[in-house]
């Protein structure tokens, strides 16, 4: 599977993609044991319980994730809940493996389109970067932060658990897993020195380039 095109349409079974990088390579920002287990553990399990849930859902099965997600009230009560978190569990950390790369000094600002977007909506990068840290710390508990874009207009939100802002039909550019998962072996209880790292390994290109299909959606 080609992992890192972003029109890749996967359908049930789904699988685990791997990381577009080594496990390592996020060092010392984020450390290679938490990424192994993040991704081979958590993620792996996000999916398992995501197809045991649609096992004979035949309807459901030729549905993206995005699609079950954006779709809930479709989804028989029975499994909504276990799709809601283990699909979201799935899209979530498939989008956070993505806007992570190495450590690039050169390339680490956002540019073109998106920075222009960045100033308008919070008057500057570092302004955004600080909201975007006051909301993360102030998200109790398991769950993500995001930057989205609703056709265009950025906007920063938290969501609880698995939660995805696809649910409100708003469009994550980048995302934050702020599970104590993410980051408790290196960081421990210290969130707000996670998330001040975390800026040192943001895939801004990718993040740019999802801000582009934003608009012509
Ligand atoms: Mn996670």
């Amino acid at each position: 599977m080609n992992f890192t095109n972003f029109s890749f349409k996967e359908v049930y079974m789904f699988t685990l993609p791997d990381l577009p990088y080594a496990y390592n390579s996020l060092e010392p920002y984020i450390d290679e044991a938490t990424m192994r287990i993040h991704h081979d553990k958590h993620h792996a399990a996000y999916i398992k319980n995501l197809n045991e849930a649609l096992a004979n859902q035949d309807k459901l099965q030729m549905l993206t994730v995005e699609e079950l997600l954006q779709n809930l009230s479709r989804v028989p009560e029975t499994i909504r809940t276990k799709v809601r978190n283990h699909g979201g569990g799935h899209a979530n950390h498939t989008l956070f493996w993505q806007v992570m790369a190495p450590p690039e000094p050169n390339a680490a600002a956002p540019a073109g389109d998106l920075i222009k977007a960045i100033n308008v909506t919070f008057g500057s990068l570092l302004t955004f970067q600080e909201k975007f840290t006051s909301i993360t710390m102030g998200r109790f508990g398991s769950g993500w932060a995001w930057l989205v874009s609703v056709s265009g207009k950025l906007e920063i939100v938290d969501t609880p658990n698995q939660d995805t802002p696809l649910l409100e039909h708003k469009t994550p550019i980048l995302g934050l897993d702020v599970w104590e998962h993410a980051y408790y072996l290196k960081y421990q209880n210290l969130r707000a020195d996670y998330i001040k790292q975390w800026w040192n390994v943001i895939n801004w290109r990718e993040v740019e380039k999802r801000f582009a299909q934003s608009l012509v959606k």
